[in-house]
């Protein structure tokens, strides 16, 4: 085979300590999710210089060896440094984690050393307090039997070509209203106060300020912000146990990143909050079940409660649930009470792949689909929040059975998440490529629905219904093309 071609995107990879090398001549490899491949001409888009690179703890890096012509698993490297020491590590993969609006198109291409359930690894140790194998700033110590799996990010591959980053995603929504400069502004505080001091006992405001200021949640933000889509937490807890939950804290003893309320809220407080923001805001949308929290149905009657005494006071606005879809019944109940939208969270339509992600405790994929179909005959506008794993859910059969819910008039929108779980536990959960079908890639897989249902929204944060020109906007804001990321 030939020589390297400086043209090709590069490999990256990282030491043990964290810092991160260009190979002097192996290519950039991409993960479809099924095998190992060189980067097509669209497959990458440039990202801004200051986008961090993580270290992936417990795996080997993959590249493209231009000499021998072949993928190749990185063991061992060897640094000369400028004193003229040289110094040998066993090299990490690294990768990008897609900000809000982007899409992961390709995995990172790694081995992985360790593929053990974290429940599993747990167990084996004995259950005691662990250490965590990977801190803060990626630096890897501790006992590696310790290791409960990666953090839960999406792994993306990334790459360096002529003199700049590029990775392996995708625009997927339009990002407006989500730029930085918008939240944190030094008024946040004397809001969230002022606010407070009106609704001195409301538990539930309490909490938002905790998420607004301390946990710097947008859709908190936005409550006291008075505009645009504002998050009301109310659930302690969940039907689910998801492998990737970002609010539950997990048997390993690592915290959870955002923390569940510890209360159960009382419909006046929940009520007043969201019919406060339904009258005030710009393009007003009040969310149950917001990213973070637990199941907001699995109290219905508090849900349905809070959303009748809103709808009292204030017809304006849109009142959206997000759940997994786990109670029907509640989804019934609450558009009768005056909800209007519904977004339900699910990995994919294959019941043993949804069962081995969400571990249901009570319910099942059914439930989730009869979810949507009473979100239809109810008139509610409904999305998936559709959990993407690139070498899975493009596959042919999840076109086939996101269409039939299309034709139903069951879904009317996509919202594309990157799935955030170990991978190298994750990738041992899904039945062998073999048995996985056609696999379109990401894009493929949004370009063929697109393609046959050309009003089927796509994006990747709830829609902006409360707009006016809403219906004017592209259904597919990815059809017009690849958008290099700025922010
Ligand atoms: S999404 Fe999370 S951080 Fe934001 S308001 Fe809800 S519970 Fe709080
Ligand atoms: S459905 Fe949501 S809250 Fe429940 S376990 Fe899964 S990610 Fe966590």
């Amino acid at each position: 085979m030939g020589k390297s071609n400086r043209q090709r995107p590069r490999m990256l990879f990282a030491s043990p300590a964290g810092e991160v090398f260009e190979h002097p001549t192996w290519e950039l490899a991409l993960d479809t999710g099924a095998e190992f491949v060189r980067p097509g001409r669209k497959d990458l888009v440039t990202i801004p210089d200051h986008w961090d690179i993580m270290t992936m703890a417990g795996t080997r890096p993959i590249g493209f060896d231009p000499d021998a012509g072949r993928f190749a698993e990185l063991t061992t490297y060897t640094v000369e440094r400028p004193d003229g020491s040289r110094e040998t590590f066993e090299p990490l993969a690294v990768a990008v984690h897609p900000p809000p609006g982007y899409v992961r198109r390709y995995h990172s291409a790694a081995a992985y050393l360790d593929t053990l359930h974290p429940d599993e690894k747990f167990k084996s140790l004995g259950g005691g307090k662990l250490m965590v194998f990977q801190d803060d700033a990626g630096a890897v110590g501790g006992d590696d039997m310790a290791r409960p799996g990666l953090p839960l990010w999406a792994y993306t591959a990334v790459g360096f070509a002529g003199d700049s980053k590029v990775a392996a995603l995708f625009l997927a929504d339009e990002t407006s209203r989500w730029a930085p400069d918008l939240y944190y502004e030094p008024n946040l505080d004397e809001l969230v106060a002022r606010r407070l001091s009106d609704d001195p006992d409301n538990r539930v405001l309490k909490q938002l300020a905790t998420c607004a200021k301390d946990y710097r949640c947008c859709c908190a933000q936005n409550i006291f912000y008075e505009r645009w889509e504002g998050a009301v937490p109310t659930a302690p807890a969940c039907t689910a146990a998801c492998l990737g939950c970002l609010s539950k804290d997990p048997a390993w003893n690592t915290e959870a990143p955002q923390k569940r309320l510890k209360f159960s809220p009382k419909p006046g407080e929940i009520a007043r909050i969201m019919a406060h923001h339904l009258e005030t805001a710009a393009e007003p949308m009040v969310s149950f079940g917001q990213g973070c929290e637990g199941e907001p149905t699995m109290n219905g009657d508090v849900l349905v409660e809070s959303v009748r005494l809103c709808r009292a006071e204030t017809s304006k606005g849109v009142i959206n649930i997000n759940t997994n879809g786990s109670r029907p019944e509640v989804i019934r109940r609450a558009a009768e009470a005056g909800a209007n939208a519904l977004r339900i969270s699910i990995n994919t339509f294959d019941r043993d792949v949804y069962n081995a992600y969400y571990r249901p405790a009570d319910y099942t994929i059914d439930d989730v689909l009869q979810s949507l179909y009473i979100g239809r005959d109810q008139g509610m506008y409904l999305s998936i929040n559709l959990l993407i794993w690139p070498g899975w859910t493009d596959r042919l059969q999840e076109v086939e059975d996101i269409s039939a819910l299309v034709e139903d008039g069951a879904l009317h929108m996509i919202q594309l998440r990157n799935l955030c779980v170990d991978p190298g536990h994750f990738r041992t959960v899904l039945p062998d490529k073999d048995k996985r079908g056609l696999l379109l890639g990401m894009r493929g897989f949004v370009d063929e629905l697109h393609r046959r249902h050309p009003t089927l929204r796509f994006g990747t944060f709830n829609p902006r219904l409360a707009a006016p020109w809403y219906e004017e906007v592209p259904p597919w804001v990815g059809a017009r093309g690849v958008s290099a990321p700025t922010g």
